[in-house]
């Protein structure tokens, strides 16, 4: 058998092959985990809504672990400082070992939600005193390991972070397990990119404006290594950045990325919540991904993304669970929206023309820009991509009496029990009724794992 001959065979009732639905759709999935054309005969009958997985375009899995641990007032205001202060002192804690089982639980609880992709946006990568490890890519291997036990496909995106603020200051001492210069960071990738596969792709994080000097900027993006593949960095997520961005470089961080740094479609600006209009519009026609977050930026106290002139001037989304106080796409794309309502006072906001449905319009959206910024073939279902979708169960009260014009807004808006009952991720069955593959191995050494991380 060559290696792309068709495996399985597939017939679904109803498919989803943007724009719209099938009727038994028919596909195969090769060898390597791909989708083929269909070939032979009896195929396996999928008895449900099949859509493609959704890429999950920003994680930092080690915070999988606080959730729900910082949501107690302190002594003044809290803010995101004041949260990031707290989260400071847990990344103290965690080792390979530890990293791997926390973020193997929560693969599977992406998994089990609808998430068959993620971008890990890492940077505990040395010791917590910044002495790297005697494999000093360990960390980032214990992300690649968790990924391949869960079963989820894997960009990894390790962090360039060199300074402590906008003047450049060093890193704190809480943060010098974050730190490279830029040579330690271009042999951390290279070491990494032995490890690409089907499954995982390597790419590049610059952690934000703050985190990397004036002086250094053009050298890093101008640098060989990185002028293929995805560029991710955190931007304008809080206003406190905004105005230390002007107050030291004379311009709001968006304006002085686009005008500092070639972004295009390669690039992911996480967050982006504060823009002014011109700069809306730049972004959105620059091709990039806005990476937006809206669980983890409520949770945070960020702001409101301007969505709608954003799409109206053809701006690219996706979403990501970034802090993991919130592991739902359902739960992403509805907040997302809810939060355009609740500061617009309208309704359906995101969908463009009359007839069109929000919650079809928001999950198209989030797939393009997912696995645009992804660097993987995923995002849809057809030849040549990853077999990476989800079965919604026909039998699930929330769809009983929908349609294909009803169903997408259904499973987006009704309701809070997931009706994702299967997900196959890179030709494998994952996830069966509502079960998946390892979860009760994984889910024990993650309790193990937070017991004494507890105690420590
Ligand atoms: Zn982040």
């Amino acid at each position: 058998m060559s290696d792309t001959a068709a495996v399985y065979q597939f017939s679904a009732a109803q498919a989803w092959q943007d724009p719209q639905w099938r009727s038994d759709a028919t596909f195969g999935v090769d060898s390597t985990g791909h989708i083929t054309a269909p070939a032979g005969s009896s195929p396996a009958y999928l008895d449900g809504w099949v859509l493609p997985g959704m890429p999950n375009l920003h994680s930092h899995a080690f915070q999988r672990a606080m959730a729900g641990l910082a949501e107690r007032r302190g002594p003044g205001d809290d803010s995101f400082w004041t949260w990031r202060e707290t989260m400071y002192g847990f990344a103290e804690r965690i080792d390979p070992d530890t990293l791997q089982a926390i973020a193997a639980q929560l693969y599977v609880e992406m998994l089990k939600a609808g998430y068959t992709h993620v971008c890990e946006f890492h940077y505990l990568h040395h010791q917590p005193d910044g002495t790297p490890y005697a494999q000093p890519e360990a960390m980032s291997l214990a992300l690649i390991e968790a990924a391949r036990e869960a079963g989820i496909a894997l960009t990894l995106l390790p962090v360039l972070y060199m300074s402590g603020g906008f003047d450049g200051r060093p890193l704190s001492s809480r943060q010098r397990r974050f730190g490279n210069d830029v040579d330690g960071y271009l042999q951390l990738l290279a070491n990494l990119r032995k490890h690409e596969s089907h499954d995982v792709r390597v790419g590049v994080a610059l952690h934000s404006l703050r985190a990397i000097p004036e002086h250094a900027w053009r050298g890093v993006v101008e640098h060989e290594a990185l002028k293929n593949g995805p560029v991710h960095i955190h931007i304008a997520e809080q206003i406190g950045e905004v105005q230390d961005c002007l107050a030291t470089r004379g311009a709001r961080p968006v304006e002085w990325l686009l005008d500092h740094a070639p972004v295009d479609y390669r690039w992911c600006l996480v967050h982006a919540t504060h823009l002014t209009e011109k700069e809306t519009t730049q972004l959105a026609r620059s091709g990039a991904v806005a990476g937006l977050c809206p669980t983890t930026e409520a949770n945070l106290g960020d702001g409101l993304f301007p969505l709608a002139r954003y799409l109206q001037e053809g701006g690219r989304i996706g979403i990501g669970s970034d802090s993991h106080i919130s592991i739902s796409p359902i739960e992403e794309l509805r907040w997302l929206e809810y939060g355009q309502r609740l500061s617009t006072r309208h309704r359906n906001v995101a969908a463009r023309k009359a007839g069109d449905s929000v919650g079809e319009t928001l999950w198209r959206e989030a797939l393009k820009g997912g696995a645009q910024v992804a660097d993987l073939p995923i995002g849809a279902l057809d030849v040549g991509k990853r077999a990476d979708f989800i079965v919604l169960d026909k039998e699930s009260p929330l769809l009983a009496a929908r349609n294909e014009r009803s169903v997408m807004d259904s499973f987006l808006f009704a309701g809070n029990l997931s009706p994702v009952r299967h997900v196959m991720a890179g030709g494998k069955w994952v996830m069966r009724d509502f079960q998946h593959r390892d979860e009760a191995r994984i889910a024990a050494r993650y309790r193990m794992t937070v017991t004494r991380l507890a105690g420590a």
